[in-house]
C-alpha cells in the first residue's frame, strides 16, 4: 500500500544495517566482538556517568525534564555560550532531524560534500528538499569553495560536517570564516561536530567560537563519541537564539530521557575520563597510522576516534576475514570507496589484535 505513504518516503531507501550487523551472526562464534565500526569510545562511559545514570533510572517513573535544563546550564559553563542557546534531544542524530525539519521546505536545496554522513541526505529528502551534493577535495576534505559555486536561490541549508566522517579530516580555519562571511542571507549553515570534542583547540576554532562570533551556523554535538554514551542517545544543538527557536518548537518534548541527562551531567564532570580518552585516542592513533603505512596503506592521522584508510585493495573481503574473527570494521565501498576503511581507534589491546590480524590475512 504504498500509496497511503507520505509520497518521500518512497524516495528514502530502507535501513539496511551496516557491516557491523552484517557480521553479528558470526559474532557469536568469537569470545569477544572488537567493535570498530561505529566510532564509539572503548573506554566506555565515565564511572561518573554510569552512577549518575543508576541513580537516575530510580525515577523512572517521572518524565524527564522538558528543557533539559540543568545540562543546558552546564552547557552554558563548559562553552560560554547561554543556556538558552540550546536544544537537547535524542542524539545527534535527532538534532539534525530537527535542523532539516525546521528549515527545509519541499523544493529547497541543502548542500554539503560526499563522502559524509549519510543522514543529511535521508533527512532532506524526507522534507521533500534537494541533497546537493558538491565532492569532496582530492584530500577528501570538505571543498568549501565549490559548495559555495553550488548555492542557489533555492539552497536553504549548508552542511559542513567538520572533522568529516567518514573521512576525518577538517577544514582550514580561515577558509571556514571566510565561507560563512560569503553566505547570502537565505542560507543557514550548520556545523556537524559529532567529533569536534577531537578538534585540536590549538590549532583549530570550533562552533563554539563562530557561534560568539556572530556567525547564522547551527552547531551539532553529541554524546555519543568522546563521552561515550552512544547507547544513551544524547546530542544537541547550539546557536544564536534566532537560529535555535523553530528548533524549540519541532522538536518533541521528551527527546532526551531521564537516565540520558544524568549520563551526559555525569560524563561532563568528568574532566579525568575525558582527557585520558583523548590522550589514548591521539597515542593510539599515532600507533596505527605506523603501523598501517608498514603494510602499505594509505592514511593520514584524523582529527577523530577513527580512521579512514585506503587499504590498496578492495575492503570488503578484508572486513570479511576480520570479521570471522570477531574484528568489526567499516568498508567504504558505499561511500565510493572501495578501497578504503573507516577503522575506529580501539583500545591498545584491540588495536594490536587489528594489527596482528591484518599482518595475518595481508
Ligand atoms: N553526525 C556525525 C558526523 C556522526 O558521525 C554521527 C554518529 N555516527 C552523528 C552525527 C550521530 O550521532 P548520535 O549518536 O549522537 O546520533
Amino acid at each position: 500500500s504504498e500509496h497511503l505513504w507520505r509520497s518521500s518516503v518512497k524516495d528514502l531507501e530502507p535501513f539496511i544495517p551496516g557491516q557491523a550487523a552484517k557480521d553479528a551472526k558470526k559474532q557469536e562464534k568469537v569470545s569477544e566482538v572488537i567493535r570498530l565500526a561505529t566510532n564509539e569510545n572503548q573506554l566506555g562511559p565515565s564511572p561518573k556517568a554510569v552512577e549518575a545514570m543508576i541513580n537516575a533510572i530510580q525515577q523512572a517513573h517521572f518524565y524527564p525534564d522538558l528543557t533539559c535544563l540543568e545540562l543546558r546550564s552546564k552547557l552554558g559553563e563548559l562553552h560560554g555560550i547561554d543556556s538558552e542557546n540550546y536544544v537537547v534531544a535524542n542524539g545527534a542524530d535527532n538534532i539534525i532531524n530537527l535542523v532539516i525539519a525546521s528549515y527545509i521546505n519541499p523544493g529547497d536545496e541543502v548542500v554539503y560534500c560526499t563522502p559524509t554522513f549519510s543522514e543529511y541526505h535521508k533527512n532532506t529528502l524526507l522534507m521533500g528538499g534537494v541533497p546537493v551534493e558538491v565532492p569532496t577535495t582530492k584530500s577528501h576534505k570538505f571543498n568549501l569553495e565549490a559548495m559555495l559555486g553550488a548555492i542557489t536561490e533555492k539552497t536553504k541549508i549548508v552542511i559542513v560536517c567538520n572533522p568529516n566522517n567518514p573521512t576525518g579530516t577538517i577544514v582550514d580555519e580561515e577558509e571556514l570564516r571566510a565561507f560563512f562571511k560569503r553566505l547570502p542571507k537565505h542560507v543557514v549553515a550548520v556545523l556537524d561536530e559529532a567529533y569536534g570534542e577531537f578538534i585540536n583547540l590549538e590549532k583549530y576554532s570550533t562552533g563554539v567560537e563562530y557561534i560568539k562570533e556572530g556567525f547564522p551556523v547551527i552547531t551539532i554535538r553529541t554524546f555519543s563519541k568522546l563521552y561515550g554514551l552512544a547507547g544513551m542517545r544524547v546530542g544537541y544543538a547550539m546557536a544564536s537564539q534566532e537560529l535555535i527557536q523553530p528548533l524549540q518548537r519541532v522538536r518533541e518534548p521528551f527527546a532526551c530521557n531521564r537516565v540520558a541527562h544524568a549520563g551526559a551531567l555525569g560524563a561532563l564532570e568528568d574532566i579525568d575520563h575525558k582527557n585520558k580518552t583523548l590522550l589514548e585516542n591521539k597515542r593510539e592513533m599515532e600507533k596505527l597510522v605506523k603501523e598501517f603505512r608498514s603494510f602499505g596503506y594509505d592514511v593520514e592521522a584524523s582529527h577523530t576516534n577513527f580512521l579512514f584508510v585506503d587499504m590498496k585493495r578492495k575492503t570488503a573481503r578484508i572486513a570479511e576475514a576480520l570479521a570471522s574473527q570477531g574484528i568489526i570494521i567499516r568498508p567504504a565501498a558505499d561511500w565510493g570507496y572501495p578501497t578504503y576503511a573507516r577503522i575506529s581507534i580501539g583500545t591498545a589491546e584491540q588495536n594490536n589484535k587489528l594489527v596482528k590480524a591484518l599482518q595475518e590475512i595481508n
